[in-house]
C-alpha cells in the first residue's frame, strides 16, 4: 500500500520511483513541486489528495512545494476562493511559507513567450470563429474521446500568415482593437495529429472581462494548455503532477516548453480519487450551492475541506485516508464508507467521551429524595487515560432516550420496560415499575422506577444480571441541544450516471439527492459538560455516534453535527436488541 503521505515512509510509489529516477540520472538536482488550484470555488476531498501529494512528495525529497493560483480565466475566479482555499490547505497542515504565486502575475511573462513561439513561426492569429476552428479541427464530427478515430483536420486559411503579421495581430490583440471572439492566438502544431489536442490549439483568446486581479488590464487571456506548463517552467517546477485526464495533454505541455525554450518541467498523472455517493467536481458542487440544495460550500454534507471539517473531521482521518487509498493511474471509485473507517478509528482514539440524549424521554425515579443531586464520577476517554474523569449531576428526574423504552419488548430487547432492571451508565441500577401515557396520542408522557442505592457506579453487589445500560443526562442540569444527523448527500453510489427520466427526459445527477440527508433534532439535551464546547470540538456521545460542535450554536442552544455513527458496536448492540 502506497504511504505517500508519510514523508520517510517506504516511498515505493510509483511517482517516487520517477522522482527518484530523475535525481538519479541528473535530469534534475532537487525537486520542487505545486499545487495549482483555480480559485473558481472551494477545494474538496479530490484537490486534497492533490496537494497532499504535491506536499509530501516535495518533503520526501527534501525540495519544496508552491502554491500557485490558476486563475486564467477572468469570469469564474474570485479573491474569496483565494482566502477558502488558503484557509483549508493550511488546515491540512500543508505549508507554502511565502511561496505562493498567482499565474495572473505572469502574464506579461506569459505574452512575451507567446510572442516568441510566434517569432519562431510556431504560433499564429486565426481569424477562424470557434465554431469554425471545430469545425476545421473536426471536433465537431468527433463523437468521443481525443484518439478516436477522427478523420484529419483542415488548415486554416490563416495558418500560414508571415511572422511580422502574426506579431503586429497579436499585438493589437492586446490593444484591444478587436472584439471579443474576433481572433485567437493558435499553434502551429498539425492539423492533422490523431490527439485532437494538438490540432493547432488555442494560446490565446479576447475576452473583456475583468479578472478579480488584474482588472481591465488585459483584453486577452491565455488558456490553460499554453499557461500551465509555463507557469512550472518559471517556478522551476521539477515535477508537475496532476490527475489523469491531463495525460493527453502531455505532448501539449512539452511542445510548450520545448518552443518556448523554458526550465523543463516534467508532468506526472495519477488517477483521480472518486468517492461514492458524492460528486467531486467544483462545477456539480458549484450548482448545489447556487440552486441552494445545500446550505453553503462548508455545508457538512458536502465532500469540501470546509464542509468536512465542519461536520467534524480531522486533519488526521483525511491523510490516514488518502495515504490508505495509495496512488495509481488508473481511476476507481472508493467507497465513502471507507472514509468514515479512517475517522472512526481517529476519533476513537481521540474525542472525549460525553453523555447527551437525542429524543428524550423522561425518566423519573420515584424513590429518590426530592431535590438531591449527586455527582458520579465518569470516564472522559477509555482509549486515553491522560484524559482524566468528570463529574455527572444525577437527580430523580433524568432524560433518556424514546428508544430505551418499550412498553411491549420484543424478544431479546434488554432495555427498560415495566418490571426489567437496566444499569443508568455511572448510575445506579433501576427497574422500571410504570409509565404515563398520552391517552389521546398514545404517546409515552414518563416512565416511573424505582433505584437501588446500593448499586451506585453501576454495580450489583448481589451479582444479579443485569443487561441493559442506558444513557441518561439529568434534566435539571442538561443543556439544549440541536442535533443535526447526516446521511449520504445522493442516494446513488454513482450520482452522476443518470438515467433518461421516465418521461424520456435527460436525467440530472439532481435526481440522484438523498432527501432524507439531513435530520434535525432540536429538542435533544446534553450533559453540563456540552455547555462550554466551542465550535468545532469533537465528542463522542455515548451509543450515538461522533458529535462536533457547529458554528451556528448560540448561548441558549449548542448545535451538534453527527460526524459518523458508532455503527461498528452500535449497530450490533442495536441489532441485538430489537432482533
Ligand atoms: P474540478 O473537477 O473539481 O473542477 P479541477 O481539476 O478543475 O477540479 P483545479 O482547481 O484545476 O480543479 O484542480 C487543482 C488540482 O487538483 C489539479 O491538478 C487536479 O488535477 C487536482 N484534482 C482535481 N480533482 C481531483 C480529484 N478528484 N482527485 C485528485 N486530484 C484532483
Ligand atoms: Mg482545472
Amino acid at each position: 500500500m502506497a504511504d505517500f503521505s508519510t514523508p520517510g515512509g517506504s516511498g515505493n510509489d510509483f511517482i517516487s520511483e520517477f522522482i527518484r529516477e530523475d535525481l538519479r540520472s541528473g535530469r534534475f538536482d532537487q525537486v520542487r513541486t505545486r499545487f495549482p488550484p483555480e480559485p473558481n470555488g472551494w477545494l474538496h476531498i479530490g484537490h486534497c489528495k492533490a496537494f497532499v501529494l504535491d506536499f509530501s512528495m516535495a518533503e520526501r525529497f527534501g525540495g519544496l512545494c508552491n502554491l500557485r493560483f490558476d486563475d486564467t480565466n477572468p469570469e469564474k475566479e474570485d479573491q474569496t476562493y483565494v482566502e477558502a482555499i488558503k484557509r483549508d490547505i493550511r488546515w491540512m497542515g500543508c505549508d507554502w511559507a511565502d511561496r505562493e504565486y498567482y499565474a495572473s502575475d505572469y502574464y506579461d511573462y506569459l505574452y512575451d513567450l507567446a510572442v516568441k513561439i510566434i517569432r519562431k513561426g510556431s504560433a499564429y492569429v486565426d481569424d477562424l470563429s470557434d465554431e469554425e476552428v471545430s469545425l476545421y479541427r473536426g471536433t465537431a464530427s468527433a463523437s468521443a474521446g481525443a484518439f478516436t478515430e477522427t478523420p484529419p483536420g483542415k488548415n486554416s486559411p490563416y495558418r500560414d500568415r508571415s511572422i511580422e503579421e502574426n506579431l503586429d495581430l497579436f499585438a493589437r490583440m492586446r490593444a484591444g482593437e478587436f472584439p471579443d471572439g474576433a481572433r485567437t492566438l493558435r499553434a502551429r502544431i498539425d492539423m492533422t495529429h490523431p490527439n485532437l489536442l494538438l490540432r493547432d490549439p488555442m494560446m490565446y483568446r479576447i475576452r473583456r472581462s475583468n479578472h478579480y486581479r488584474t482588472g481591465d488590464r488585459w483584453c486577452i487571456y491565455p488558456l490553460y494548455d499554453f499557461a500551465h506548463p509555463l507557469s512550472d517552467a518559471k517556478e522551476g517546477i521539477t515535477h508537475s503532477l496532476c490527475s489523469m485526464e491531463y495525460e493527453i495533454h502531455r505532448p501539449l505541455y512539452d511542445w510548450f516548453i520545448r518552443e518556448a525554450e523554458v526550465f523543463p518541467s516534467r508532468q506526472i498523472e495519477f488517477a483521480r480519487l472518486n468517492l461514492s455517493h458524492t460528486v467531486l467536481s467544483k462545477r456539480w458542487l458549484l450548482k448545489l450551492v447556487e440552486e441552494k440544495y445545500v446550505s453553503g460550500w462548508d455545508d457538512p454534507r458536502m465532500p469540501t475541506i470546509a464542509g468536512l471539517r465542519r461536520r467534524g473531521y480531522t486533519p488526521d482521518s483525511i491523510r490516514s485516508f488518502i495515504s490508505q487509498v495509495g496512488l495509481a493511474k488508473v481511476d476507481s471509485l472508493v467507497d465513502i464508507a471507507f472514509l468514515e473507517y479512517c475517522l472512526r478509528e481517529d476519533l476513537n482514539k481521540s474525542a472525549l467521551r460525553v453523555m447527551a440524549v437525542l429524543k428524550p424521554l423522561k425518566l423519573i425515579i420515584e424513590n429518590w429524595e426530592r431535590g438531591k443531586t449527586e455527582m458520579m464520577e465518569a470516564v472522559n476517554n477509555p482509549e486515553d487515560e491522560g484524559a482524566g474523569t468528570r463529574q455527572l449531576p444525577f437527580s430523580g428526574e433524568l432524560w433518556i432516550e424514546e428508544e430505551d423504552f418499550a412498553e411491549n419488548p420484543l424478544p431479546k430487547y434488554y432495555r427498560l420496560y415495566p418490571g426489567n432492571a437496566v444499569r443508568l451508565r455511572y448510575g445506579y441500577i433501576v427497574t422500571c415499575t410504570g409509565f404515563d401515557k398520552d391517552p389521546v396520542t398514545g404517546r409515552i408522557r414518563s416512565v416511573r422506577c424505582t433505584y437501588d442505592p446500593s448499586t451506585r457506579g453501576g454495580d450489583a453487589p448481589d451479582n444479579r444480571k443485569v443487561r441493559g445500560t442506558i444513557h441518561w443526562v439529568s434534566s435539571r442540569e442538561a443543556v439544549p441541544l440541536e442535533a443535526r444527523l447526516y446521511g449520504h448527500l445522493f442516494k446513488a453510489e454513482r450520482p452522476l450516471a443518470v438515467p433518461d427520466g421516465p418521461d424520456g427526459r435527460p436525467g440530472t445527477f439532481l435526481d440522484n439527492l438523498n432527501p432524507d440527508s439531513l435530520e434535525v433534532l432540536d429538542g435533544a439535551w446534553g450533559e453540563p459538560s456540552l455547555a462550554s464546547a466551542a465550535p468545532g470540538d469533537r465528542f463522542q456521545f455515548e451509543r450515538l455516534g461522533y458529535f462536533a460542535a457547529d458554528p451556528d450554536s448560540t448561548p441558549d442552544r449548542r448545535v451538534f453535527n453527527r460526524t459518523v455513527g458508532l455503527r461498528d458496536t452500535w449497530a450490533k448492540v442495536k441489532g441485538k436488541a430489537t432482533q
